[in-house]
This record gives structure tokens, C-alpha cells and sequence, in this order.
């Protein structure tokens, strides 16, 4: 049996799910093709037995997301303002180190070149166009060097140096051997720069992020197919043909709402592809472990504790205190990334919630709390997102013609958070790149009614 909509849209992440709705409100039929068995992708929400939400997936958001802010308003869902109060703990100089400050203990030298370091990024980031990066004069050389190399070069401190390192791999998930500065560069630039990063975790969602796409999926109703993984695409005359493992799909125009690593799994007929599709050589896949530890009550702010620690050598690298303002129940979230979230999936269930609750032992003290729940996942090894936050260009990548990942070919086009030019790789980026997609579409539909 063949399914006709205007518009095919592969993915019920939050990019595709956002398209389809712009579509179906400008009144185009829509047919969203997802392979999971749920929506939403890399947001994923579980409730627990004790009727608290947590987020497995993306999570947090802040000042000028504007398109995630909005739908929380008109769909009515409540935010919940990050717990910040309290001490830092960081590694630094080999030891847990507490302090009131949000930066690790430095000597004067060190702290002064952190900043010349973070002014030098602003600048950098001040002159990088969003949409075409390598307009910027020194794009090539940005480009072709990794970022550890450029902290090698521009910094003349260790501690200026650590600290910018942990920064980027944490934002990125990737280790700073593989990516450029021009990577970074050009995400940040499209979140506001370094002040954009440092509001991104200002709030979260009360009942889970994945409540955007279950509401934007409510409104759809029943155009979502869900377990029907996208095989290929092929010409059908002014048709594009979509195969999937449970059936055909014929549409006008198709969008593309994936992680781009995951479309080389999709195959196209010569006659769509007359120019080359992303090849995941040219990506970076993030890699993170995220792991939601409950307690019946936040018990580390009894100790004066932000619950946010610092640790890039440690297997877990960052961990922040995810609970209600009133801290009950208490939850700490530790992500591991790069490496260290692979040395994580490697383990069994129980060997990784030891190490991950020694580790909150070590850092924040024995815990006073009752462990109610404790949950992990690894994203590098969901078939459907290979990874997390999102995948990168690999060094050099910029240079590649195809680099905006976004032009539309033979009635294919591309969304996703990795296309974004606003908050690239968050769920903002998401919504904007379904937005932008969208719009693409009805444009050149409405150019083919005129001609
Ligand atoms: C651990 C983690 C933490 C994060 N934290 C934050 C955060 O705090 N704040 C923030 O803003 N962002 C965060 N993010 C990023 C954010 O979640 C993503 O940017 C956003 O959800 C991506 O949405 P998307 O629609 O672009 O892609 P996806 O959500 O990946 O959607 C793509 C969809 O396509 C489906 N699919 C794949 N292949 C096929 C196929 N062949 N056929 C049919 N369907 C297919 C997938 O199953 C998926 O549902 C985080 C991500 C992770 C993993």
C-alpha cells in the first residue's frame, strides 16, 4: 500500500516534529516517519515510581531560546528555575578543591589568562558569520587545526589551557584532538557566544522535555508512523518515493530530519543524488553517557553543596544538581563524554552504578539521603541517534563544499539540531532548523503552483 502527503518528513525528533506542525498549520497533509517505537529522539523523559520525571536526553534551557520558550507557554508546561546555591567542587592540582566560585582554584597568572583566553574567544566568536563561517579571514587556518593545538599556541598557562579544554569537550562530547576551534566556534557564535553557554542550563522542564514533542505530537494525531525506519528514497516521477519496512510513502517535497550521520544509512536513487551526501567520514560522533541518580532528598545542600562538581579526568566529568527548587526528592546528573563515556557503556549495569555512586561519594561525601532510583544511557550506542549531544564536522570539515549541510536538492531537504544557525546542537536548534526547513518547503511549493 502506497501513503500520499504533500510533505514526508523523516523523524519525530523535535525538528521534524516542529516542521510538521508549521506544515499542517499552513494546511499541507504531512507523514512523519519514525523508526523508534516513540517520538522525540534524543529528548526522552522516564517517569519514575515515584511519580518524579527525569530526563535522560536533552533537558535544559535558557534565555533566547525563543521557539522552545514559546511552545512551553502555548502548550502550558511548567519550568523549573537550576538550583545553583551553594559551593563548587573541582578538580584541580589533584584534589577535590570546594569553592563559592563557578571557575576552579587558579593562581593569579593562571586566572588572568582564562580570561584573556575567554576574551579572545568572544572576539573570535563576534567575527564568525553563522551561516558561512569560512568567510572569516582566518577560517583555513581555524579549520584545519584541532583545538587542542590552538590552546597550545594561545594560551601561555596549564591552568588556562585545562580549564578552556573541559570547557569545549563538555559542550561538544568529543575530544578536542578531533574538532577545530572553528567547530566551536561557529556554535557558540549561533547561541550568543560564551555568555549563550553559560545561560543554556538556567531551567528545565517540570514534567520532562519530552513533553514538547508529545504535545506538538498530540496536535499532529495520527500522521505520525511510528517502528517505520526510512530505507531509501527514490524519483517517482515529480514524486519522492519513501521506503520503509513497513510500506511506501509518496510525497511532493521530503525533509530530512535527522542527525546527518544517520542519513548515509538511507539510500538514494542516482537520480536524487547529483551531488554528495554528507558522508559520516566527515562527522564526529558525540559520545555521552548521561546517569540520573535519586535521592529522597537533596541532601548535599544540607552541606552547604551546588551539587555541581567539576572532574575532567574522572569518569564522570560533570555533575549538576537536577531537582526541584524544594530538593525532594534530590537529583544529581552526571555525564561522562568522550572516552570516559565509552569506558562507561563498556561496564555492566551494577559495575557502572558503583562507580558512579563512589564517584558522587568522593566528591560530594557520603550521602545522607535514601537512593531511590538510579538510571544511565549511553547515546553512542542508540541505533537512532549514534550519539549525543549531536554529531560535529571533523577537523577540516568547515572546508568541505558541502559544508551548510542545509541546501535543498530534488525535493529533499535537510533539518535537524546539527543544521541549525541558532543554538546548533540544542533543542532550540532543532526547532529553528524545522522551522527554516518548512518554510523552504511551502516557498518552493508555492513556486510550483505559480509556474
Ligand atoms: C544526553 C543529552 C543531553 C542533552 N542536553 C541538552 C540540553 O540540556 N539542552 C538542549 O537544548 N539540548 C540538549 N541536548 C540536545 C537535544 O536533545 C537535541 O539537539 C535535539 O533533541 C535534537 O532533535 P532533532 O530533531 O534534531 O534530532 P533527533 O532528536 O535525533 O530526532 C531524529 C529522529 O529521527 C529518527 N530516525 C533516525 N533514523 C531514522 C530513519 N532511517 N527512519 C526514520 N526515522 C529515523 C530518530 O529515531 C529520531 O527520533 C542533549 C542531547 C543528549 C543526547
Amino acid at each position: 500500500m502506497t501513503t500520499h502527503a504533500d510533505v514526508l518528513i523523516v523523524g519525530a525528533g523535535l525538528s521534524g516534529l516542529y516542521a510538521a506542525r508549521i506544515l499542517r498549520r499552513a494546511g499541507l497533509t504531512v507523514a512523519v516517519l519514525e523508526a523508534r517505537d516513540r517520538i522525540g529522539g534524543r529528548v526522552l523523559s522516564q517517569r519514575l515510581s515515584n511519580g518524579t520525571t527525569i530526563d535522560l536526553g536533552g533537558q535544559w534551557i535558557g534565555p533566547g531560546q525563543t521557539r522552545v520558550y514559546a511552545l512551553a507557554k502555548e502548550y502550558g508546561l511548567k519550568t523549573i528555575v537550576s538550583h545553583t546555591q551553594g559551593d563548587n567542587i573541582f578538580l584541580a592540582d589533584g584534589k577535590y578543591q570546594r569553592t563559592t566560585d563557578t571557575v576552579p582554584p587558579m593562581s593569579v597568572p593562571g586566572k588572568l589568562d582564562t580570561l584573556k583566553l575567554g576574551w579572545q574567544l568572544d572576539r573570535l566568536i563576534k567575527q564568525i558569520a553563522v551561516v558561512d563561517p569560512c568567510q572569516h579571514q582566518r577560517a583555513k587556518q581555524l579549520d584545519k587545526q584541532s583545538f587542542r593545538e590552538w590552546l597550545q599556541q594561545n594560551a601561555s598557562s596549564k591552568e588556562a589551557r585545562a580549564f578552556w579544554l573541559h570547557v569545549a569537550e563538555e559542550d561538544l562530547c568529543a575530544s578536542a584532538d578531533r574538532f577545530s576551534p572553528l567547530e566551536w566556534l561557529q556554535q557558540l557564535a549561533t547561541m550568543g557566544g560564551l555568555e549563550g553557554l553559560e545561560k543554556s542550563g538556567h531551567e528545565f522542564f517540570a514534567d520532562g522535555a519530552q513533553n514538547l514533542a508529545q504535545c506538538m505530537a498530540s496536535e499532529l494525531g495520527d500522521c505520525i508512523h511510528t517502528n517505520t525506519p526510512v530505507q531509501a528514497l527514490r524519483r517517482h516521477g515529480q514524486f519522492v518515493q519513501v521506503i520503509t519496512a513497513r510500506g511506501e510513502f509518496l510525497g511532493k517535497r521530503v525533509i530530512l530530519a535527522l542527525p546527518p550521520q544517520l542519513i548515509e544509512s538511507i539510500s538514494f536513487d542516482d537520480s536524487l543524488t547529483n551531488r554528495p551526501v554528507n558522508k559520516p567520514k566527515d562527522r564526529i560522533l558525540g559520545q555521552v553517557t548521561k546517569t540520573l541518580i535519586v535521592y529522597d532528598h537533596a541532601w548535599w545542600r544540607d552541606k552547604g553543596l551546588s551539587g555541581v562538581a567539576s572532574t575532567p579526568t574522572e569518569l564522570i566529568s560533570t555533575l549538576v544538581d537536577s531537582s526541584d527548587f524544594d530538593g525532594k526528592p534530590g537529583i544529581l546528573a552526571a555525564f561522562s563524554s568522550g572516552q570516559r563515556a565509552v569506558e562507561l557503556s563498556l561496564m555492566d549495569d551494577e559495575t557502572r552504578y558503583k562507580a558512579v555512586l563512589s564517584y558522587v561519594e568522593n566528591v560530594l561525601g557520603k550521602a545522607s539521603g535514601q537512593l531511590t532510583d538510579i538510571v544511565s544511557i549511553d547515546w553512542t550506542s542508540e541505533k537512532w541517534s549514534q550519539g549525543g549531544y549531536a554529531s560535529r564536522r571533523a577537523i577540516g570539515g568547515w572546508s568541505e563544499p558541502e559544508h551548510t549541510l542545509t541546501s535543498p536538492f530534488n525535493g529533499i531537504h535537510f533539518a535537524g539540531a546539527e543544521t541549525a544557525t541558532e543554538w546548533r546542537s540544542f533543542m532550540e536548534g532543532a526547532l529553528q532548523s524545522g522551522e527554516r526547513a518548512s518554510e523552504e518547503v511551502l516557498n518552493a511549493l508555492s513556486a510550483e503552483v505559480v509556474a
